[in-house]
């Protein structure tokens, strides 16, 4: 069987993870934990970087960091994993979903005015498949009306909009390192980049239980004491040094990725020509990370069985989202804003092929085979 996923493994993890082991300190923000904030801080060229122990949690920083209150709205897609919308439905605000484009599956930064009302507090951009919203009109907007920019980035390191890395340029950015991305903490894992200055201080006292310990290890304070709203939002050394094992080789993997992405798209050309399947769009201007290689398939009916097929033929793909408004809780803690175009059905045909770290040739051509198989017999 190909498997869908492989959680990404250089080789180098095992020295460091066994380093980390036998340090003096394994909690958070060891030796292993600040090399890889401040390899982010150098890469990313933003103000700060703060591992968590998932992106959840950064987007959960992220609300209590802009002081989200009960019953203020927060604007998103429908179509995004739950933690984009309960990090902030946690803290009481009421999510206003907005349709997608047809083209990337991100956010219509065209619709996202309409949804504005006096309640609104923050938009929060999903950089679907790791390429970007369109984050000039967005910034735009929030200018103007003074909101928050919230950047789920869960799929998006290394990828750029404009040349600025994702994540850099809204006021907070939230980052992922399961298992399923495309590099890993060793399972778990999430980063938060703060942009904005106001919140670094504030966002190190929530990650630290609201106390003001890191002041303290930094000789700031002679003592350190409870100051303000927190939880624990620190991974432990070992997270962070599994992490650093891929971040050493982190151009190596998102070759390695764009190859496989590369070589699906060639492959499926002729089956967009023809009008059997879409590919994915990459619009100008951005470079992407080959975080997922899709399929728009006609309807969900083609998709069952194009599923199907290739489990025959030894092959795991999937699908998601199902869109949040659509879910039993999105439907009490949201409320979808003008007309769902695109967001329902676009999602219902959609399927990931299988692409990972370490995915061969020969099984990318397999796949690819087999895709153009079923299709043939359509
Ligand atoms: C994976 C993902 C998350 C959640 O990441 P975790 O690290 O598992 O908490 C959030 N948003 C999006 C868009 C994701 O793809």
């Amino acid at each position: 069987m190909i498997p869908f996923n492989k959680p990404p493994y250089t080789g180098n993890e095992d020295q460091y993870v066994l380093q980390a082991m036998h340090s003096d300190k394994i909690s958070g923000d060891g030796v292993f934990s600040k090399r890889c904030q401040s390899w982010f801080e150098t890469e990313l060229k933003c103000e700060k970087a703060l591992l968590t122990p998932s992106c959840t949690h950064a987007l959960e920083m992220a609300a209590l960091l802009i002081d989200i209150q009960p019953g203020d709205e927060v604007i998103m897609p429908s179509y995004t994993f739950v933690s984009t919308a309960n990090a902030f439905v946690l803290r009481g605000a009421k999510i206003v979903f907005v349709d997608i484009r047809p083209d990337t599956l991100n956010i219509d930064e065209k619709l996202i005015e309409s949804a504005i009302t006096p309640k609104t507090k923050a938009i929060v951009p999903v950089h679907y498949a790791g390429v970007a919203c369109e984050m000039d009109v967005i910034m735009t907007i929030a200018e103007k009306y003074q909101l928050f920019v919230i950047e789920d980035a869960a799929q998006g390191m290394m990828s750029t909009y404009k040349g600025k890395p994702l994540g850099t340029i809204g006021h907070l950015g939230a980052f992922s390192f399961h298992e399923t991305k495309n590099y890993s903490s060793g399972g778990e894992g999430g980063l938060l980049i703060i942009n904005d200055p106001q919140f670094s201080a504030r966002a190190e006292i929530i990650r630290e239980k609201g106390t003001n310990r890191s002041q303290f290890f930094r000789g700031m304070v002679d003592k350190y004491s409870w100051v303000d709203l927190g939880s624990s939002y620190l991974p432990c050394d070992l997270q962070a040094a599994y992490l650093w094992g891929q971040l050493e080789r982190v151009t190596e993997i998102n070759d390695f990725r764009l190859d496989i992405w590369s070589r699906y798209h060639e492959s499926f050309k002729d089956l967009e020509k023809k009008g059997y399947v879409e590919r994915p769009t990459v619009p100008q201007n951005l470079t992407h990370n080959a975080h997922m290689y899709y399929l728009k398939t006609k309807d969900l009916e083609q998709r069952t069985r194009l599923i199907e097929h290739l489990k025959n033929d030894d092959i795991l793909a999937v699908f998601h989202y199902v869109p949040l408004h659509s879910a039993t809780a999105g439907s009490s803690f949201g409320r979808f804003n003008g007309v769902d175009q695109y967001t329902t059905s676009l999602s219902s045909g959609l399927v990931r092929l299988p692409i990972w770290y370490g995915l061969e040739k020969g099984d990318v051509e397999k796949i690819s085979d087999s895709v153009r198989l079923f299709y043939l017999n359509e």
